[in-house]
């Protein structure tokens, strides 16, 4: 007699395999059970999803998960995470620093009181406000001084618009270990000196957009990306230097940057992004203006992707040097004198460092000779010459006798004479000489 499989192992084998096929569903998808014949299939058509049921909470660190139901059969379903919502920190300073002694801070969570943290004021003067301005979990903080300085410091990214608007700092300080400057971060900011550190990597689009206090801008080598617009509209930004390892410069990085005078690029092949945008934007604005470097020199080295851009754009190109300078052709410092060697000085129009080369010395440029004392049969006479560079140097020489004549020549009255004329003669010159210099 054959053996036929009973009703129940029947169920639990079709049981079996649906489970089976449930768990190589990945995790967050729509999952089909089989069609409720009440509910019409709609095949071809997408779901529609209701508003959704929050069926795991999120906290602070760990994500939350919601689920959606399709309104045109409920057997299909759908969950999404929900961000964890992080700490809501609320900062108290506990002992404030100072110039020299480190201060402390701690925080207690608004979302659940039992989170708790504390931070280590630095030593850079009175705090008047502290607090967290990382993303996630990292541990991004900032202290911001009396004198107005605002020093971001710990670790990670500082987030997206965690200090825009601030008119109330005045300098920026961003401690190492900070890598990235999330977007419009620190738009609309009126700080007048940015210090960026030596680990950041990233600035993002918008970071410093329409910042109109500061004048230059200098990125360390460890930035590598800079964003869309990030120095967008700084109204007085007159220099930029883009460090060695920086590869993208997002489209209109510099926009309307009108003061900007140099823009420095110390890596050759660094790609500076300018997309085509409808034009005009705004009625009377010209297309062109939505440049990502809309004027100055442009400072790189010759043959790479900066060279490029500058030529197609019309921007003046200045190559560097070997070392990354810019050296002028030297402008005299020290004027050279007839005797001694003067002083030309080259500056590097990047980083102002400059270095001397001597001039040499001009020499004497002599005069005629001019007889002070006319020679006679008896007397040699003397003729002296002067510089005309001003140096007040003045040679003389001996004019031999003249050669005796024949004609009787022991006039004692006739050399009084001669003798009374060349006094007189030398005295003249003398004054002339005196009031020519
Ligand atoms: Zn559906
Ligand atoms: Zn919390
Ligand atoms: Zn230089
Ligand atoms: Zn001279």
């Amino acid at each position: 007699m054959k053996k036929t499989r009973t009703p129940v192992s029947l169920l639990l084998c079709t049981l079996l395999a649906l489970l089976m096929l449930l768990m190589l569903l990945p995790l967050g998808t729509v999952s089909f059970a089989a069609e409720d014949p009440s509910n019409p299939s709609h095949e071809g058509r997408d779901c529609e999803w209701d508003k959704g049921r929050t069926i795991t909470v999120p906290t602070c660190t760990t994500p939350g998960e919601v689920k959606y139901t399709c309104k045109i059969n409920a057997l299909h379903t759908k969950t999404e995470a929900i961000p964890a919502t992080n700490h809501d920190y609320e900062w108290t300073i506990t002992k404030n620093s100072t110039a020299t002694a480190p201060g402390t801070a701690t925080a207690v969570c608004k979302n659940n009181p039992a989170h708790t943290e504390s931070m280590t004021i630095p030593a850079r003067g009175t705090a008047v406000e502290v607090g967290y301005c990382g993303t996630g979990l990292n541990h991004a903080y900032y202290a911001l001084y009396e004198d107005g300085t605002l020093f971001v410091f710990g670790a990670g990214a500082i987030k997206a618009f965690a200090f825009m608007g601030r008119e109330d700092v005045h300098a920026l300080v961003i401690g190492d270990g900070i890598t990235e400057i999330g977007s419009s971060a620190f738009a609309f900011c009126r700080f007048e000196s940015i210090d960026f550190g030596n680990t950041l990597e990233t600035i993002g689009s918008l970071a410093f957009y329409d910042c109109d206090g500061f004048e230059e801008v200098l990125l360390p080598d460890s930035v590598k990306d800079v964003g869309d617009c990030a120095f967008g509209l700084s109204s007085n930004l007159k220099k930029v230097v883009f460090g060695r390892n920086v590869e993208l410069v997002g489209d209109c990085a510099l926009l309307q940057c009108y003061e900007l005078k140099q823009s420095v690029f110390l890596n050759r092949d660094t790609i500076i992004v300018e997309k085509e945008h409808p034009a005009p934007v705004q009625e009377g604005a010209t297309p062109n203006l939505l440049r990502t470097i809309n004027g100055g020199t442009v400072y790189g080295y010759a043959g790479g992707s900066v060279e490029a851009y500058a030529n197609e754009k019309g921007l003046p190109f200045v190559a560097l040097d070997a070392e990354g300078h810019a050296f002028d052709d030297g402008v005299v410092t020290t004027k050279p004198t007839c005797t001694e060697d003067g002083v030309e000085t080259f500056t590097c129009a990047v980083c102002g460092d400059s270095y001397t080369a001597p001039v040499a010395a001009t020499g004497h440029e002599w005069s005629e000779w001019i007889v002070s004392i006319n020679p006679t049969e008896q007397h040699e006479g003397q003729a002296y010459r002067y510089c005309k560079n001003g140096c007040k140097q003045i040679e003389t020489k001996t004019i031999d006798k003249l050669p005796e004549t024949n004609e009787e020549g022991g006039n004692i009255f006739q050399q009084i004479l001669d003798w009374v004329q060349s006094f007189f003669d030398r005295i003249g010159e003398a004054f002339r000489n005196l009031f020519r210099f």
